[in-house]
């Protein structure tokens, strides 16, 4: 077995005996240096480490035009629109109006790679619920939030989050909702554009293209007024998320020592199981 195949099975393993946070637990328990070698990982998100996977040459400049063309498309449809879209209507606007340019035959193989690579391969364990990269959300099953450039679908999502509105009070507000998956590939790669080129990197802060449950109910929400913060464990010091906590019914789907390969995110709510 290789390196990745006994740590995914000690993850697993691990998940399965005992609730959150069982890692932190198991490695303390069996001082097992790939626990600890990950968890510092998704700790220090942010930093390099020395087996990331990172794209070079070609790949890199490959990914720095997508994410700029992906800029045009989200400019050119408008930032709520661009949360729905799909990769064929990308396509489309695209093709179809200079103010963006056409992708290149190259930029769709990248694009169609980065969806289609396990993320496994560069430290991503989580779940792959989107398995295809044309699948659409449809409009009719969202709701557009008032006041926040996010959808919401309709049913599950849109009810608890008028249940934490009512509990909790305005100043807890929806930070981002509905993700297609063209938005769920722009952020990821603007994200591996931020970090060099480091996959992995990206991968402990967003979830890969797929892989994010914003494609399917979940969303995330922060405290008015606290901007960018919202997105930073900050957030979990504010009375609004003690708050949520103390309620109960927020259940975290990234929590500390998580074994997705993901950093801490107090602000995403989870509403599929
Ligand atoms: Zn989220």
């Amino acid at each position: 077995m290789d390196r990745r195949t006994v740590l995914k099975s000690i993850l697993i393993g691990t998940t399965a005996l005992s609730a959150s946070p069982s890692l932190l637990a198991a490695s303390k328990a069996d001082e097992s240096s790939q626990v600890k070698d990950y968890l510092s990982k998704i700790r220090n998100f942010n930093q390099h480490f020395d087996d990331d996977v990172i794209l070079t040459g070609r790949k890199l400049r490959l990914l720095k035009t997508v994410v700029a063309r992906l800029k045009r498309v989200q400019r050119f449809v408008g930032y709520a629109n661009f949360s729905l879209l799909s990769f064929d209507k990308a396509l489309y606007f695209a093709r179809n109006y200079s103010k963006i340019g056409n992708f290149s035959k190259e930029e769709i193989q990248f694009l169609e790679e980065i969806f289609y690579t396990n993320s496994n391969d560069y430290g991503f364990y989580g779940e792959k619920v989107t398995k295809n990269i044309t699948a659409g959300v449809s409009k009719r099953d969202t709701i557009k939030v008032p006041y926040t450039g996010n959808y919401l679908f309709r049913g599950d999502s849109l009810h608890l989050y008028e249940k934490i509105r009512r509990d909790i009070g305005k100043s807890i507000v929806l930070t981002s909702g509905v993700r297609g998956i063209m938005k769920q590939i722009y952020l990821f790669l603007s994200k591996a554009v931020r970090s060099n080129g480091n996959l992995s990197m990206a991968s402990r802060s967003l979830a890969p293209p797929g892989h994010s449950f914003h494609g399917n109910g979940d969303f995330d929400v922060g405290k008015t007024g606290f901007g960018s913060r919202n997105f930073t464990e900050d957030f979990a010091g504010t009375t609004e998320f003690k708050k949520l906590e103390e309620l109960g019914y927020i259940r975290i789907r990234y929590h500390e020592n998580n074994p997705f390969g993901v950093r801490f995110e107090p602000w995403h709510v989870k509403v599929i199981a």
